[in-house]
């Protein structure tokens, strides 16, 4: 499908085998008397101390009940307003309380309440909204937010709304968004991810989020093993898009790699030294957003799968954010796969622009598949629909610069057995079915999950190849041949909180 074309390899004009010329500098874990287990991240944040965003990333053992001091050095005496979901505030709502009380410090609630009994609580519009006037009402309020995902993409959001800063204090080594500065918020049905700011303090309590619920330790690990398919995505993406990339936050991401390799087979146990280099992990890859000015290298193709799941989810909601991104991330290192693998014959041009579709052809089929969605998604699938002008200059710079691409996408990427055998050895789901979707709803979340978003990944790619198709069939297939095999999965380690 793609041919090296001789004479071009090396004329590409953005060089991006750029190797670090430095030992990328390591965190440490280390049981520290009288504190516990702690990761020492500073070694790996040095580098950046002239624009760390975020003041003070602390991960220790038994730090909710050590709150008030680190409050102290960078919001004295300040009243706060601690954000929390009803079992947030069941599992550490009262400890952070009495700690910020014994420092003085007023405290005032705001839970954020399901929009309806037996429904989940979840990061949208309402919710911010709800926030926001809350923190209208308290002026001179400190916002904590004291949860996971969707407490902490709603705090960021209201306090960024109002310019308020705000703390983070997870309860789950479930996703990387701590540290990000983007919130995912559903915003008119459509899952959208907002630039905001970076919360003032990441203080993590390592026992606390040892004892999250065992699936949200999984969907940590999902969330981190997606990052060498969304790098290649940007390199992706710059190269026949010229869309913007760089190396800022290399050595980050680097080294959350490097720490996720101890984690998968001891996960279960949830040893603190173990779920320290997951949460390590989470923080750094977000912090390489902040520094790297965008979510393309943590967000790619696997994110829009996970995105679409998310918007399209029945009453019951969706999986955890991270449980989706494992499993689509076998989906976009397999379409990798069959893109390197795939080099030999030739992209017939005229042919693919022989078959690309009109925009009113596309249309039509967004607003069949999507409903009353189509209204949110249709600016979103317009900004990537190529004309032939531009598809022919995308398919001739895929050729052109092959080898280069090529290169550079292999040295970034991972095995899909690699990243398979990681989530076995961890117990996180791997296949659709374990996250209770048919092979129907698999086929969609594959096939439209591109439309949600203007960023081009691999999904994309593959439709302008005319190949997407064939590779939503080729993945399926080896899913259900995968489930046919008996699975051996570790038992997880003692259960934690209820959900
Ligand atoms: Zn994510």
């Amino acid at each position: 499908m793609l041919a090296a074309q001789q004479g071009h390899s090396s004329g590409h004009p953005f060089s991006l085998l750029i190797p670090l010329d430095t030992a990328v500098p390591q965190s440490r874990i280390l049981h520290r008397p009288g504190v516990g287990w702690t990761v020492n991240l500073e070694p790996v944040l040095a580098a950046y101390s002239h624009r760390l965003p975020i003041p003070q990333l602390v991960l220790e053992e038994g730090l909710l009940a050590r709150l008030g001091p680190h409050l102290d050095t960078l919001f004295p005496a300040m009243p706060c307003l601690l954000a929390a979901d009803p079992t947030t505030w069941s599992v550490a709502g009262p400890t952070v309380e009495a700690s910020l009380r014994a420092c003085g410090r007023s405290v005032q609630r705001h839970i954020l309440r399901p929009s309806r009994p037996g429904a989940t609580v979840q990061a949208d519009d309402d919710q911010v909204e709800a926030l926001r006037q809350t923190l209208e009402q308290f002026p001179h309020a400190l916002l904590l937010a004291l949860g996971s995902g969707t407490v902490n993409d709603v705090a960021k959001l209201a306090s960024f709304k109002m310019e308020r800063p705000y703390i983070t204090i997870p309860t789950a080594p479930s996703m990387n968004g701590y540290t990000s500065p983007i919130a995912a918020i559903r915003s008119q049905g459509l899952k959208t991810t907002q630039p905001c700011h970076l919360p003032r303090a990441c203080l993590v309590d390592l026992q606390l989020v040892a004892q999250a619920p065992y699936r949200m330790l999984a969907a940590g690990l999902g969330d981190s093993l997606s990052k060498p398919v969304s790098h290649a995505d940007w390199l992706l993406s710059h190269y026949l898009l010229e869309t913007s990339y760089n190396t800022v936050a290399l050595p980050l991401m680097e080294e959350s790699a490097r720490l996720l390799q101890d984690v998968p087979g001891p996960l279960p146990t949830r040893s603190l030294r173990t779920v320290g280099a997951l949460m390590a992990a989470l923080c750094l890859s977000g912090l390489g957003m902040a520094l790297a000015g965008s979510s393309a290298p943590a967000s790619g193709g696997e994110h829009l799968i996970s995105h679409y799941l998310d918007m399209t989810a029945g009453p019951q909601g969706a999986d955890l954010h991270g449980c989706q991104v494992g499993v689509a991330t076998l989906v976009t290192a397999s379409f990798y796969q069959y893109l390197l693998g795939d080099t030999a014959a030739a992209i017939d041009i005229e042919a693919r622009l022989g078959a690309l579709s009109t925009w009113s052809e596309r249309t039509g089929q967004i607003k069949r598949h999507f409903g009353p969605l189509a209204t949110a998604v249709l600016p979103q699938a317009r900004a990537l629909h190529p004309t032939a002008a531009l598809l022919r200059q995308r398919l001739h710079r895929l050729q052109h610069s092959w080898p280069e691409l090529a290169a550079s996408l292999a040295a970034n990427l991972r095995p899909p057995a690699a990243i398979a055998a990681d989530l076995h050895r961890a117990g996180a789901p791997s296949r659709f079915a374990e996250l209770g979707l048919s092979p129907h709803r698999a086929r969609h979340a594959i096939l439209y999950g591109k439309d949600i978003r203007d960023r081009y990944t691999i999904l994309h790619l593959a439709a302008e190849l005319g190949q997407l198709d064939a590779w939503t069939n080729r993945i399926l297939a080896d899913e259900l041949h995968a489930g046919e095999a008996p699975e051996k999965q570790p038992k997880p380690g003692p259960p934690g909180q209820t959900t």
